[in-house]
Formats: structure tokens, sequence, C-alpha cells
């Protein structure tokens, strides 16, 4: 869900953002939360939640931004910043350069949190806790004090995890190594929070326990992801998309007939094949659009009516990095992404299977050092 544009970054919030925003809503407004304390009427109280909530997911998105704002200080383009379950992220479209540079993007998150905490704080006590402003107040500070010491701690996928790479990078001149650490710390430290998920849950019940298992399996989860992503970014530096790209099976040429197609794609075991129309690329016909086929017998069909138009399709330009196409079919769960050059030639896919098997097959010491690294 696309809500806007803050310094031309697109804001998304995620449906189980919604989920989390409700049960910190609840979570405040009910007779054990913070406003229980203070004379105010029942929807009062339910309006200062409400409110406190979305104040408190106003400083996380403040915390995004400022990552958000240091990098494109750094000439790196944020696509994005998304709101989910676990907080918030900013998907940067590129690593920052130097160590310094890293450990100040990683930085400018949680000093943004703990400022705003200081900030808040100081209010809350000028203003008192009799007052419910100066509740909201004390609850925004004690929140972000949290968001910032959490994202402090020195492990994968938090923000400290980076500054202990930068530190890491800075010290033995190798990135890989920074990486490697924090990733191998993100783990340690989400098997922790597990662990301690589990033991509350045995003593205390359900509630925070369940929450910290759930947040330590995520955790875990990025970590693993991240210390994937590092080795394979490290393999395919250097690497354009067109290298990694596999020729198609064949080509559809626009006046195809849809059965002709099917049968050859079947005969050819392929999932997806390209439509052309001379030598330009008009679009992509997948296995699946056939089965969405309904009128007309596939005898009577052309390729062209059942196909994704090229303005439709999702492809990448031959010279853009091939982690840049590994990380948009991550992203969009394709099984190919059509290289098409500016002239609209389609010059082959970049597929899963390609990667692994151009991965397998180099001899570059660079690319074997970087996938051996246990
Ligand atoms: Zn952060």
């Amino acid at each position: 869900m696309r809500i806007g544009q803050i310094f031309g970054v697109t804001i998304i919030v995620d449906v189980s953002w919604l989920f989390i925003f409700a049960l910190v809503s609840w979570a405040l407004g009910s007779s054990a939360g913070p406003f229980h304390a203070i004379d105010v009427t029942p929807g009062v109280r339910v309006a200062l939640a409400i409110g406190t909530a979305l104040l408190f997911f106003a400083s996380v998105l403040l915390h995004e931004l400022a990552h958000s704002l240091v990098a494109k200080s750094q000439g790196i383009p944020v696509k994005e910043i998304r709101l989910f379950i676990f907080g918030g992220a900013s998907s940067l479209t590129a690593e920052p350069k130097t160590p310094l540079a890293a450990a100040w993007l990683a930085f400018a998150g949680p000093l943004t949190s703990l400022v705003l905490a200081v900030i808040c704080g100081f209010a809350a006590m000028g203003l008192g806790t009799a007052a419910p402003l100066g509740v909201v107040l004390a609850y925004l500070a004690t929140a972000n004090a949290i968001v910032g010491v959490f994202n402090l701690v020195p492990a994968f996928p938090m923000d400290g995890g980076r500054i202990l790479q930068a530190i890491v990078w800075a010290i033995s001149h190798d990135r890989m190594r920074g990486t490697r650490i924090a990733g191998r710390v993100g783990v340690v430290f989400a098997w922790l929070m597990i662990a301690y998920g589990i033991v509350s849950v045995w003593f205390q019940g359900f509630g925070t326990g369940l929450w910290f298992t759930f947040i330590g399996w995520f955790l875990l989860l990025s970590a693993q992801g991240e210390e994937r992503q590092a080795k394979l970014q490290v393999a395919l530096r250097g690497h354009s998309a067109l290298q990694l790209a596999v020729p198609a099976a064949a080509t559809l040429a626009a006046d195809t007939h849809a059965d002709t197609a099917l049968k050859l794609m079947l005969s050819k075991g392929v999932r997806a094949l390209p439509v052309v129309l001379g030598d330009r690329f008009v679009g992509l016909v997948t296995l699946g659009d056939f089965t969405h086929a309904d009128g007309p017998s596939l005898e009577e069909t052309y390729v062209t009516a059942l196909m994704k138009r090229d303005h439709d399709v999702t492809a990448i330009a031959p010279s853009a990095d091939a982690s840049e196409a590994l990380a948009i079919l991550g992203k969009t769960g394709f099984h190919q992404l059509p290289v098409v050059d500016l002239d609209g030639m389609f010059l082959g896919f970049v597929t899963r299977e390609g990667v692994i098997d151009w991965l397998a097959h180099q001899r570059e010491p660079q690319v074997q050092a970087a996938l051996n690294h246990p």
C-alpha cells in the first residue's frame, strides 16, 4: 500500500503493519495502558491511544528517513521505505563506498531515535504526567529510546550490525569479512532471542514470549539472507546482466498461433518464450498465460493475444549490474528476467538456474573465493 512520497522517497505500508498498529493502539488504550492513570473519558482514552500509536510510527518513519537522506547525500538512490510488522526498512539500490560512509549511514537511524527520545523526554518532564500530552510524550520517549538502543545491537540486520561491519571493514580493509562477522553475530543474537522467547513462554505464558520468538525468527532469516546476499554480490561484482543471460530456447514470431507456441514450449520444456516482431521484443508468453485463455480455441488465437506486452514486462538493460538482475528476480519471484536493449532487441533471459550455472562454471578466483568462504 503506497501512502506517499517524502523527499522523493516512496513510503509503502505493508498489510502486516495494520496488525501491529491495531495491537499497539489496543495495548495503549487498554486498562493496563499508560492512559489508565489519568482522568479522561473512555472515548478520549481511545483517541489518545490511536494518536500515540500514529506518532510512534511517525518516529519509526523518521528513523528510516534519516537513513534515506544520508544515503542520498552519499549518492545512493533510495527506492522506498517500507513499514511492516517488525518496524521499517529502507531499500537502497547500492552500497556505501567507504567504511566511514557505511557507519554514518547506519548510525543516522538510531541517532534520530535517540534524539527524539531525549526531546520527548524533556517535553514530558516539562508537562508532567498528569497532563494527557505529558503521558503521550513520556511514552514516545521510552519507545524511541528502545528503538534506538535495540538497533545499536551489533548484529545483522540491526543498524549496529552495519556499524560493526564498517568497523571490521575499516580495520581489515575487507568488507566481506565485516559482513561475515556481523552476519554470524546476527545469527547468534537471533537464536538467543528465540531461546529467551521460548523460556518466557514456559514461565510466563504466551504474549511477550511469543513475540520475542517471532522477532528472533525474523531476525534469523534476515541475518542468514544477508550473509547469502553478500556472498552473491561479491561473486557477481563487475559483471553485467548480459554476461549472465542465457539465450531463449526459441523466439516466437508475432504471427505464431497459440497452439503452435504451446506445443513448442512443452517440447522444449521451458516456462516462457519471448515474442518478437522482426528483431524487436514485443512481449513475453508464459505457460500460465495459456491457462487464462478462453474464448476462441488455441488454433484460432495468435500468441500476441495471450502474451504480456513489452511495456508490462519487467526487463533489464544489458549493461545493468548482474546483482541488480538477481535482486529483481528475488523481489518479484519471476522465473526469468528478459534482457532487452535500448533499441528493443531481445538479448536473453537472466534466470536463477542460469545464475547458479554461471557461478558453478566460473573459474575466476574472485568468484570462487567469495562462494567458498564458510
Ligand atoms: Zn535503522
